[in-house]
This record gives structure tokens, sequence and C-alpha cells, in this order.
């Protein structure tokens, strides 16, 4: 068979400890070894992605997951049937979690929402999740009540009401709730199903443009590497929209940094072609949404080294969006249940995420609703794209407000 494609991406939400990455090991099965191969690769990044199949195997109840299956076979010994393959985001922290969705870093369809039954319902960043989820308008929800190997049965069910209680009268009033235990695995199969059920089927749209998230960038050349045997820059990073194939011309923006004087913009988009495609190892003819792809290019080694191009975006020339130095942002608040901050004030230094691009800015100017902030570093963005906005308060970095992209 040749390379199976995840056709969803779901999200893993919820409070610090209530097990998020212990439901997608549990589901995935695989987490330690595709971690460390990562590790090696240098593709660890903010968001770690796991893809998880799911199977139809006789004798089973519910479809299984890998992390459910033995040695790749089903539980009777005969071959699995591959359903379709899920791309899970996990985040690790919970300012870099808010960032990334609202940002658009990843191309989510549903949310993976992961409780604590040994703890009241909900916990601050479960709630913040959640409101969250409204904002980027996904409307797709399954709920693990983890770790109810910790509590007995009665309250197992109150902590169960009290998830009942905190989802009615919202848009998730219908979603499912399953109780699991990730550390025993118990009920994954169930939450395997369920998974595999709420996370619509995307199919790939071709006709939109082709749009890829730059997460990261390699030199993959050990030193002293004869000219003749180097390989071309490598970027790593996630398609929001579209395909990219093996031999495409592709244009990266914002690009170089170049001075020329009177030029319109200090920008040089960068114009390469796609020689390799890679999916955690596995060649590919095609870059899709969903998972972390590698694409191996014929760009000057030196320009990828080190993270450099990590946040540009790619796409078919002449189709990018525009490249900003600087963000006129109509902000508004993001529901956190903190206490309120301060409003922005001019010349403050903050944080600005817009799809996989995180750089420093200082304010220029708030007025009303409305926040100019200069980029140390410039970003390609559509008109309209979210922004988030990370500040520094009381010595902590909080990610306080999210601006649309007005111009
Ligand atoms: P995250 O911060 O939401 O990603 O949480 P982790 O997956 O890192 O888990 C936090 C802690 O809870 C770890 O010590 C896990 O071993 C523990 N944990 C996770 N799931 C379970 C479970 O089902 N039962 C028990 N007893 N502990 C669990
Ligand atoms: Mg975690």
């Amino acid at each position: 068979m040749g390379f199976v494609y995840p056709d969803g991406i779901i999200s893993t939400a919820g409070h610090v400890d209530a097990g998020k990455t212990s439901v997608v090991y549990a589901l995935s099965g695989v987490w330690v070894a595709r971690h460390s191969e990562e590790v090696k690769k240098a593709m660890t990044i903010k968001l770690g992605y796991t893809q998880i199949g799911i199977y139809d195997c006789p004798g089973s109840e519910y479809p299984l997951s890998d992390g459910l299956l033995d040695k790749g076979r089903c539980p009777d010994g005969s071959e699995p049937k591959l359903l379709r393959k899920i791309s899970i985001v996990d985040v690790p922290g919970h300012e870099v979690l808010i960032a990334t969705m609202v940002s658009g870093a990843a191309a989510v369809d549903a949310a993976l929402m992961v409780i604590d039954a040994t703890m009241p319902v909900p916990q601050p960043q479960t709630a913040e999740h959640f409101a969250v989820l409204d904002i980027i308008g996904v409307k797709n929800m399954v709920v693990a009540q983890n770790k109810i190997d910790l509590v007995p049965k009665e309250k197992a069910v109150e902590n169960y009401n009290q998830i009942r209680k905190f989802l009615s009268g919202t848009w998730a009033q219908n979603s499912p709730v399953v109780p699991v235990s990730a550390l025993h695995r118990v009920n994954i199969d169930v939450l395997a199903s369920y998974v595999a059920k709420i996370t619509p089927k995307r199919e790939p749209d071709l006709s939109k443009p082709a749009r890829m998230a730059v997460l990261r960038s390699f030199n993959v050349n050990p030193p002293g590497t004869p000219a003749d045997k180097l390989r071309g820059g490598v970027l790593g990073g996630t398609l929001l929209q579209g395909a990219i194939k093996l031999g495409d011309e592709v244009e990266i923006r914002p690009g170089l940094k170049i001075d020329r004087p009177g030029a319109k913009s200090p920008y040089q988009p960068l114009l390469t072609k796609v020689v390799g495609i890679e999916y955690g190892g596995e060649k590919a003819e095609e870059a899709r949404p969903g998972g972390l792809v590698g694409l191996m290019t014929t760009l000057d080694p030196a320009l990828a080294k080190a993270d450099a191009l990590a946040g540009s975006v790619v796409g078919k020339p002449g189709t990018l969006p525009p490249v900003w130095t600087s963000l006129e942002l109509e902000v508004r608040e993001l529901p956190r249940m903190g206490e309120k901050a301060e409003p922005m004030k001019p010349n403050e230094v903050v944080l600005v995420s817009i799809g996989a691009a995180t750089v420093f800015g200082v304010v220029q100017s708030v007025k009303k609703d409305t926040a100019v902030i200069a980029l140390r570093k410039a970003v390609s963005a559509e008109q309209g794209a979210k922004a988030v906005i990370t500040r520094q308060i009381r010595n902590r970095w909080i990610v306080s407000n999210y601006g649309v992209l007005k111009g």
C-alpha cells in the first residue's frame, strides 16, 4: 500500500497535567520511538504531531487505533484493515497551545478535550481552551474523562455530571464524553472510535492554492561536504491548504532581507524547486494538510540553516499573501480566567504569532481597538488573519490578546 495521508486533524486541549500527552500515547502507541526519532532530526517543535491509523479488526466492537494493535496486528492475529489516518496535534504548554490554535499555525478540524476526573470541572485552562475553540470555529469535540483509575465510581459519576453541566447550553453539549484511563489503557478503543467519528474527513482541496507554514528549516549537510555533494535546504512544516507536488516550483515569503536602495520592499521572495517530500521518513509524491512534512529543495542550504526560514510561507509563485513589517490590528481580548491585564502601551515589546511566524514587535500606537505593531522580522499573512499577542505581564509571558490583521 502506498503512502496514506491523514484526512483530518484533531488537537488536544485541556488543563495542564490532565493527561493530554498520555492520551495521545495511548491512542498512538508510538510516542517514544517517534519522539526520539524526531529529536534526532530536530523535528520536535512546539507542535507535536502524531499520526494514528484507525483500523477495523475482526471481532472488535470498536475500530482500533495503532496503540491498541499488538505489534501491528489485530487481537486475533489478523491483518488490520486501515479505515483512515488522523493527525493529532499535541502542543506542550498552555500559552503556546493557545497561540498555536488562534494564530492558525495548525489547521485543526476537531478537538480532543482531556479532563482530569480527580479535579473539579472546569479547571481554568480547560475553560480557556474551550473558549478558544469557539474563537477559531472548531465545532467538533470529544471529551476524554481521564484518570478514572484514580477515583471511585461515585466520584467519576459526579465528575461526569460536572462535565455535562459545563458543556450544557454550548455548541458542545452533545459532544461524547468517554471515561478513560490513559495510564492503564482503559476504554481507549471507545475513545479511538469517537476520535474517528467526530473528526471530519477533509478531502484534499486542490482548488485552493497551496499554503505551507514553515516551522523549521535545516542545512542537512555535514560540515566539509564537497560542493558537488551538497543537498539543498530542507523545510519542515505543515500544509494549511492545497497541495505541493514533487517537482513543483515554489515561492518562499517573506524571503531574504536585502538592502537595495530604492527597492519597494526590503524583502525578496525566494524561488526554489521541490525535489523530495517526506512524512516522518516516508517518501511521498505530494504534501497535503495533516502532519509534519519535510520538503527537500534546491535552495542554497546556507539560507535554510538553523531555522533561518522558520515562520515563512511556501506556495505556488505569485499566490502568497503580502509581506508586512508592521501590522495594524483590530485588537480583541482573549477570554482568560486570570486578572485583567492593563491595555497595551506604546513602546511595549510584545511577541506576535501569526500563521507559523512568532516574532518580536514594538507597539507603535494603541487607539481604541486598533494597535499598530512594528515587527523585528517581516511576516507573510493574509488580511483578516488572526495574530496572537503575547505580553510580558508581571514577569511572565502571557497570551493576552488577539488581533485581526487590518492592514
Ligand atoms: P498533559 O500535561 O495534559 O499532557 O498531561 P500528561 O500526559 O503529561 O500527564 C500528566 C500526569 O498524569 C503524568 O504524571 C501522567 O503519568 C499522569 N496520568 C496521565 N493519565 C493518567 C491516567 O489515566 N491515570 C493516572 N493514574 N495517571 C495518569
Ligand atoms: Mg503534555
